[in-house]
């Protein structure tokens, strides 16, 4: 079987990064820019996006909903424009319409996060809503990606936190690859996993640290995530990033669309499947805790109830993407047993 690895070629990090040198030793020719980005972010920085971008012209398209609808909506307004490239400036939900964008229109694409909220950052991958599938499809990696840390720092503390959430999912998503390697002779990339689970270690080293905003820790998460999203590049698919806490973390958008962030999902979906995996649930959960990431799905709003089904419909939304899920069949009376045990 043929495997393609696609990567960003730059990636930037640092204060004040998001400027017009950056920008143009990524794209070189100063044809006409489009810029997506959200009502908020243009408000924000309107100022530091004009100073960036003063060398090229461009075209500027709000977003709102991370939805098929509204990435279909940017690309008929992109329309006959002949843009040579697309900005995605915000949040995962706007990196992953402008992924979508770059990848359709079939420009390159710079990614610049405003948050860290999610592994998206770099990755191949965009997760929309109002599609076949509550999950992420492959598109393109960015071309490149600017950080800027004097950005991120001004997001509000509970997307940051999202981040480290998104990455501790990384200690099952690669325990489920290898067990579908294993049981079902699926491909499986032994450095993409290590570098996966490698991000998911280094930021929970930084867990306090990140908990109390210092900007050493939350640029060690930005490059943890980037890396992250790298690692799905390198294994082509989002293997990596993505397995059971994943499915049940979908579940649950699917149940009750928009009821805790991302991170906080898959963080607490993370201590339950790591039980499963006889791995250290404790410390996993005494982490979630450090870094002020919410500690049961109660207070996420999500009752007992619905854990329950989403756990059950986790395995059903995607059969063929195996997992310790579909091997074991949870009944609803084991997983009730597994939350009180685990008190999440
Ligand atoms: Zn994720």
């Amino acid at each position: 079987m043929e495997h393609v690895m696609e990567l960003p070629q730059k990636v930037i990090i640092g204060d004040g990064s998001f400027n017009r040198n950056n920008i143009s030793q990524i794209f070189k020719s100063k044809h006409k820019g489009l810029i997506v980005t959200g009502p908020h972010i243009v408000k924000i920085f309107n100022d530091k996006i004009q100073s960036a971008l003063s060398d090229f012209s461009y075209d500027t398209i709000i977003v709102s909903e991370p939805t098929y609808a509204e990435a279909e909506r940017v690309l008929a307004a992109a329309g006959n424009s002949d843009y040579s490239f697309v900005i995605g400036i915000g949040g995962g939900k706007t990196l992953d319409i402008a992924k979508y964008v770059g990848f359709k229109l079939n420009r390159p694409m710079l990614s610049v996060p405003t948050n860290a909220s999610n592994d998206g950052i770099a990755s191949p991958f965009s997760s929309l809503r109002g599609g076949k599938y509550p999950y992420s499809i492959k598109v393109k990696p960015p071309l490149g990606v600017i950080a800027d840390v004097s950005i991120i720092m001004n997001a509000p503390r509970e997307q940051i936190n999202s981040g480290l959430g998104d990455l501790i999912g990384k200690i099952t998503s690669v325990r489920d690859w290898l067990l579908a390697h294993k049981e079902k002779g699926e491909y499986y990339g032994e450095y993409a996993s290590k570098l996966a689970l490698e991000s998911a270690k280094h930021a929970l080293a930084s867990a306090e640290g990140i908990g109390k905003l210092k900007v050493a820790s939350v640029r060690t998460l930005l490059e943890a995530l980037i890396s992250a999203g790298v690692a799905g590049g390198i294994a082509g698919s989002s293997r990596p990033l993505s397995g059971s806490e994943h499915l049940i973390t979908h579940a649950l958008d699917v149940l009750v669309p928009g009821q805790g962030m991302h991170g906080e999902k898959v963080a607490l979906s993370t201590v339950f499947t790591s039980y499963f995996y006889k791995l250290k649930w404790e410390r996993i959960k005494s982490s979630i805790k450090k870094s002020g990431l919410p500690v049961s799905y109660d207070e996420l709003g999500i009752g007992r109830e619905t854990v329950v089904k989403a756990i059950i419909m986790a395995p059903t939304l995607r059969p063929e993407r195996y997992t310790i899920l579909h091997k074991l069949q949870l009944s609803e009376s084991k997983i009730n047993e597994v939350l009180d045990y685990l008190k999440i």
